[in-house]
């Protein structure tokens, strides 16, 4: 059970851990529009999917919450930290440490095992090897994939690969957690599962969770869902 005199403060006292103000990034010399005045405010804990068309701006608006890219105008605070301008060794770091992204293709490396490939971040952010293999370890036990540690990717199936990279997102303990379609290569079987996970996360680690998705029982696991439309979010519900 965790300690409640431990555990993070609510929404309410808590800064917010995304708050984005007219964000706009266009493409190709300004002829496309990626996002348009787009306001967003996550707290702290909450579970938000993003769901909309193809087209609408939800992997742009990832990019920019990661500082993979930056926006041409806005702002962004993601746990109190400016990064729309962040140099890209500060971008690296801000990725290292304070989000973990899970994408739809993972890009684990083929040729080291799951627990070397959790420990990646892990050497990133300068972590010992001993705490590195150890704290591995307990984050492929908590994703069910205990006995698969010395496993390489190719063997492994494509919801055991999925939860190896939600691992590796998760090595340096996040406080927000980016997903783009992370179950959109999986049956529904696989992927509900991959979101009782999160859904564990969310409640034990008070991890923030943005997930994109157009898979509708996935959106109905959310505290709330954010619908984009042309490059801002057009109606939300909860
Ligand atoms: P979604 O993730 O909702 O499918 P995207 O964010 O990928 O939408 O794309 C939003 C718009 O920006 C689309 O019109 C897309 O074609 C365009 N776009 C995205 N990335 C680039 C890029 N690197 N270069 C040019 N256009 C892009």
């Amino acid at each position: 059970e965790p300690d409640p005199s431990s555990a993070p403060a609510g929404p309410s006292s808590a800064p917010p851990a995304i708050r984005a103000r007219g964000l706009e990034k266009r493409y190709e010399g300004g002829r496309i529009t990626a996002l348009y005045d787009l306001d967003l405010d996550v707290a702290q804990g909450e579970f938000v999917a993003i769901c909309g068309p193809s087209g609408c701006g939800k992997s742009t608006l990832l990019n920019m919450l990661s500082a993979i890219d930056r926006p041409d105008a806005g702002r962004i605070e993601v746990c109190g930290q400016d990064v729309a301008d962040l140099s890209s060794r500060e971008a690296d770091l801000f990725r290292t440490l304070t989000v973990g992204l899970v994408f739809q293709l993972h890009n684990l490396l083929p040729n080291l095992t799951a627990l070397e490939n959790v420990q990646v971040p892990m050497m990133a952010a300068g972590l010992a090897p001993g705490e590195r293999v150890s704290r591995a370890g307990a984050l492929l036990d908590c994703v069910g994939l205990g006995d698969r540690a010395a496993a390489l990717p190719p063997v492994l199936s494509g919801g055991e690969r999925q939860r190896v990279a939600i691992a590796r997102a998760l090595a340096n303990r996040p406080r927000v957690l980016l997903a783009d379609e992370p179950t959109g290569a999986l049956d529904s079987k696989t992927g509900d599962r991959l979101f009782d996970l999160l859904a564990e996360l969310q409640r034990d680690l008070h991890t923030t969770l943005v997930v994109v998705t157009h898979d509708a029982a996935i959106a109905a696991r959310a505290g709330r869902v954010l619908h984009m439309l042309d490059g801002r979010i057009d109606t939300q519900s909860s």
